[in-house]
């Protein structure tokens, strides 16, 4: 309902000049560039709210962001805008706005029926992707060859290599795997197979919803159907796309016109999922002369004397663009660097430190403790517990990794997608007295099978489990009739497993009991079975919080997060963990100048999250958990090589301990018809 004149907000009211040129530039493609906290995100949203209230339809714009945080926070406050400016009750929605993968999958489904594409198709995560590949190494032999072969995880990561980069198998084992070169005939067999397999069963991974979303817009009157769905496409994170992201932009708008990007070339840390820094460096070559870049330097997030810091970790690195962060916001107070003895000193620091900060008047929430990876707060959450300190993290909880909860979606994507093997292989197993070989054996016996219900059905009950067996046709045959509502299902499917669950677990005293109550909740939240599997599959629930219900959700708690899910965000007091050599930059000994710069970037992320108060934590001891063979241990390390004097002198020293060192389109007339199995196989002859 719309409110009276007065109470509305204009959304561009609070922008500085540079900002506002960008939400009110015109259709020419805009490249905004510009350093952390300079306002990209809120200027992004602002252009969103202007181009809406300037008679745009909010479902004719794509919002595309390359996490999940990311494109929440985008959506998010565009929502808000609008709502403020249009003096609506709720914040309207913005239909079209996710991560690439997740507008991948929906447009992938809307189109299935053009590309030859099983509308009922699976997306399996990528624990899930490498079992696949685990199955076809052992198909074709490789995983029994006298000759040491990747293990399933480097196949993985090569196939999702090639395809993230487009670049030729040859190539890719040259510059990243060199020691399987050896073997790139066989892997080419592999990947082949792993290919083939994933269209027998209806199965598309991960890096597969990019490559089918780019193959597809590579039909031209398909392209042309879906960019006509977009008046504008607003892209936010733009330095942390891969070239398939680019290649699916530059389908879409072949000229840029209604291309927005923004980005920060300093804040490039995914190239290990193959994101492709240039994207950004060379966005005016890909799209022409006609291309309007704008830059914004003044900070709006952090201090003069964080910002200083930043700048001066940022002066050392290689390419980018220049940029020099300003700010009005003068303070006193400098970046702490603070030496401890070890990590148990840093945890006990960081616990003190955020109830001290408490007392000040700073809550919980507005506090976070980075870390490079995830496991390094290990002592600091034991910490937490053991002063009953509430806590959140980011960026760690394997929630979907559990073996419990894998089974249950096993069971839903089964009844979804007869074809998935890889599901059907893990149900069979759950009964008394399945192994893998039964399992296969009755596998093998359904492929193809359109009823799966019906063809188990034909099957002999195994051995001992004839009741067992009886129950999962009932559970099939139901889950594949569809006759049950959403959420409903799931309690059916629960109602199922959980002879199974205790039978397997017998000493669990409720725990997994617990968590899939758990998702059950999470199920309330989705329309559909469908919606469900894929939304929790690309979108995976990383904090506890997303799980828990809301009275945590009411309380204050501390934030823990890693870097790459701090994104975008910012508080006003953050600890970086472990600014240490062998911590970050993350592995001396493998470190590539290019590997080193990202780690720096990844750095610099950390320390322009601070809206106030920075500490860089020096733990002089610490401990590593190796996946080399020398097993775990404990380093010496000393300040992070990125801490160069120049950032030291803009620093305070503190040293704690005295011994411390440092729409439905199927049948839309005019379109062509793509075979993209044919396509995608294509590709790996
Ligand atoms: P990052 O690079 O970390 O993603 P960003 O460039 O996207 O940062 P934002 O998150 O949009 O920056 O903005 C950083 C902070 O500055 C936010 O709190 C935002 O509300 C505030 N801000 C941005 N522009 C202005 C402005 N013109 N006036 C007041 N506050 C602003
Ligand atoms: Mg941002």
């Amino acid at each position: 309902m719309l409110a009276p004149l007065a109470q509305r907000h204009d959304p561009l009211a609070s922008l500085n000049p540079e900002q506002l040129a960008a939400a009110r530039h015109g259709d020419a493609p805009l490249l905004l560039i510009a350093g952390a906290g300079s306002g990209k995100t809120l200027t992004l949203a602002a252009r969103v709210a202007q181009l809406v209230l300037d008679g745009a339809d909010p479902q004719r714009l794509l919002l595309l962001s390359f996490s999940r945080r990311a494109a929440q926070a985008l959506s998010h406050r565009a929502g808000q805008m609008l709502q403020q400016s249009l003096g609506l009750r709720a914040a309207p929605e913005l239909p079209w706005a996710g991560t690439f993968h997740a507008i991948a999958a929906r447009l992938l489904r809307q189109y299935a029926a053009n590309i030859g594409l099983d509308q009922n198709f699976s997306i399996i995560d990528r624990s899930d992707a490498e079992d696949l590949m685990a199955l076809q190494r052992q198909a074709l032999g490789l995983a029994a060859s006298a000759k040491r072969f990747p293990l399933k995880g480097t196949c993985l990561a090569i196939y999702s290599r090639c395809v993230n980069t487009q670049a030729p198998l040859a190539e890719v084992l040259r510059q990243h795997f060199p020691w399987c070169l050896d073997s790139q005939e066989p892997l080419q067999r592999l990947l082949r197979a792993y290919v083939a397999e994933k269209q027998a069963q209806a199965t598309l991974d991960y890096d597969d919803l990019l490559l089918a979303w780019q193959q597809m817009l590579a039909e031209p009157t398909l392209a042309a159907h879906q960019a006509a769905r977009f008046d504008h496409i607003l892209v936010d994170e733009y330095q942390d796309t891969n070239r398939l992201q680019a290649a699916i932009l530059q389908a879409l708008r072949p000229h840029g016109r209604g291309l927005t990007v923004v980005g920060d070339d300093a804040q490039s840390i995914y190239a290990f999922r193959a994101a492709e820094v240039r994207n950004i460096l060379d966005f005016e070559l890909s799209f022409g002369p006609g291309v309007r870049r704008l830059t914004l330097e003044r900070n709006y997030r952090s201090t003069q004397p964080i910002l200083d810091a930043s700048n001066a970790l940022m002066a050392s690195a290689g390419q980018g663009f220049a940029k020099r962060l300003w700010t009005d916001k003068a303070a006193s107070e400098r970046p702490r660097l603070v030496r401890l003895a070890d990590e148990i000193d840093q945890a006990r620091w960081v616990a003190d430190t955020a109830l001290a900060r408490r007392e000040q008047g700073i809550a919980l929430k507005s506090q976070a403790v980075l870390m490079r990876t995830s496991h390094h707060s290990a002592a600091l959450e034991l910490e937490l517990a053991r002063r009953n300190i509430p806590f959140v993290k980011f960026g760690g909880l394997k929630f979907l990794a559990a073996a419990h909860i894998k089974d249950l979606l096993a069971v839903l994507r089964w009844g979804s997608n007869p074809c998935s093997r890889l599901a059907a292989f893990r149900v069979v197993q759950l009964l008394p007295g399945v192994g893998p070989a039964g399992a296969r054996r009755v596998v093998d016996a359904l492929h193809g099978a359109a009823d799966a219900a019906a063809a188990l059905q034909s099957l002999p009950a195994p051995p001992g489990a004839r009741l067992e067996w009886q129950a999962l046709v009932a559970l099939i045959g139901g889950l594949q009739a569809g006759g049950t509502d959403w959420p409903a299902e799931l309690g059916a499917v629960r109602a199922w497993y959980q002879p199974h669950l205790q039978r397997r677990h017998p000493d669990d005293h409720g725990l997994r009991a617990a968590d899939l109550a758990a998702l059950q909740t999470l199920a309330e939240g989705y329309a559909s079975r469908e919606r469900f599997l894929t939304g929790l599959t690309l979108d995976p629930p990383e904090a506890s919080s997303d799980l828990a219900g809301p009275p945590l959700l009411d309380e204050d708690y501390l934030i823990l997060s890693t870097i790459h899910s701090a994104k975008g965000q910012e508080w006003t007091a953050v600890s970086v963990l472990n600014v240490v050599d062998g911590c970050m930059p993350a592995d001396l000994a493998a470190g590539s100048a290019a590997e080193l710069d990202e780690e720096r970037r990844l750095l610099y992320v950390a320390m322009t999250r601070a809206r106030q108060h920075l500490d860089l934590l020096v733990p002089l001891r610490f401990h590593v958990s190796q996946q080399h063979r020398h097993g775990d241990r404990h380093l010496y390390g000393g300040l992070s090589r990125f801490v160069t004097p120049e950032v030291q002198a803009l620093c305070e020293a503190l040293s704690s301990a005295p011994a411390a060192v440092p729409v439905a389109m199927g049948d839309a007339p005019g379109l062509a018809q793509l075979d993209l199995g044919a396509r995608l196989r294509g590709l790996w002859q």
